[in-house]
């Protein structure tokens, strides 16, 4: 098999795109798709600021690595779950990127320091699943750092298989509110509430594996404890199982539905409007909120009555 650019030896065949290349070809593939979706979706430009978050997974710090190499300005942040043995072996890939990552910045924010308990504890002094839980938290802090640190953008890892899995999931439940929120960039509706964007929406897990590997980024290999399991993990199966069978499909599902939602999603400065009239300040942190006091705050109340008792 032979590079479809160069003709020299490849080391990956694409399938989907009915294409090998070697490994110059295929790093400068994914900067391509990579920079294609930064400007198709207008997600950021040269001069601004960029926070990503990273995991220690193969697809952020593949991002990271990416709009670095692209000459963006990206610095990262990292949420320590505090999950014995998983958390330090991912904060410790994250720690030995981002030392490679001359003249950027790693914000750390440890669950466990900062909120008293690791994600396992907390969700069960909370009777929450783990998973939800961590949402809200991850959600928050990623959203607060971003704004409190003055970042333009938040930049997440969400590869192909993500974005073609959640839509699988929204579609086969009708999540209709998730459905109109589900795109590759998401404006900040208000002040208080960060942009968001997920540049790897193009490429799959398997590319971005690939990246990784042939770039020399030591990443931690295995998933979250908590994932196992889930029913992410069981849409993705059955959407490798039709790749493997029809090479494509995962693309023209995911991109076909970007395509159709278009005309049909209310406009930014509609979902702005509608923000606005809907939003507010929590009353203990200030974060946006539609209650008197924000999900985080009313968690993080929770889980102290709880262990009090
Ligand atoms: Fe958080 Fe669950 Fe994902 Fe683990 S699997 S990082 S607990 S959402
Ligand atoms: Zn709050």
């Amino acid at each position: 098999m032979n590079c479809t650019k160069c003709k020299t030896k490849a080391v990956i065949g694409l399938p989907r795109h009915n294409a090998a290349f070697c490994k110059t070809c295929f790093l400068g593939y994914v900067h391509d798709q990579v920079a294609k979706a930064i400007k198709h979706d207008r997600m950021f430009e040269k001069d601004q600021r960029i926070l990503v978050a990273v995991s220690g997974g193969k697809d952020s710090l593949a991002l990271w690595d990416i709009l670095l190499k692209l000459g963006y300005r990206a610095d990262a942040l990292y949420v320590d779950l505090g999950i014995p043995g998983y958390s330090s072996r991912s904060r410790e890939k994250v720690t030995r990127y981002a030392q490679t990552a001359v003249g950027t910045t790693l914000h750390v924010h440890a669950v466990q320091r900062e909120e008293g308990a690791g994600i396992r504890e907390l969700a069960m002094l909370i009777h929450r699943p783990t998973c939800s839980a961590c949402g809200t938290i991850k959600r928050y802090q990623f959203n607060r750092a971003a704004i409190e640190h003055e970042y333009d953008v938040m930049a997440t890892g969400h590869n192909l298989d993500d974005e073609a899995a959640r839509l699988l999931g929204n579609v086969l439940h009708w999540q209709e509110e998730y459905l109109e929120k589900q795109g590759p960039s998401l404006p900040a509706s208000l002040d208080g509430f960060a942009k968001k964007v997920k540049p790897l929406y193009r490429l799959t897990e398997r590319e971005t594996a690939a990246y990784a590997v042939l770039s020399g980024i030591d990443y931690v290999v295995e998933e979250c404890p908590m994932a196992k399991g889930s029913k992410m993990l069981l849409y993705k199966e059955v959407l490798n199982r039709l790749e493997t069978e029809s090479p494509g499909t995962k693309q023209k599902f995911y991109c076909g539905f970007l395509d159709r939602q278009a005309p049909n999603t209310p406009s930014h400065d509609s979902m702005a409007e509608r923000d606005r009239a809907t939003l507010h300040p929590c009353a203990t942190c200030g974060q946006p909120t539609t209650a008197e006091i924000c999900s985080y705050c009313k968690m993080m109340a929770r889980a102290k009555t709880a262990s009090a008792r």
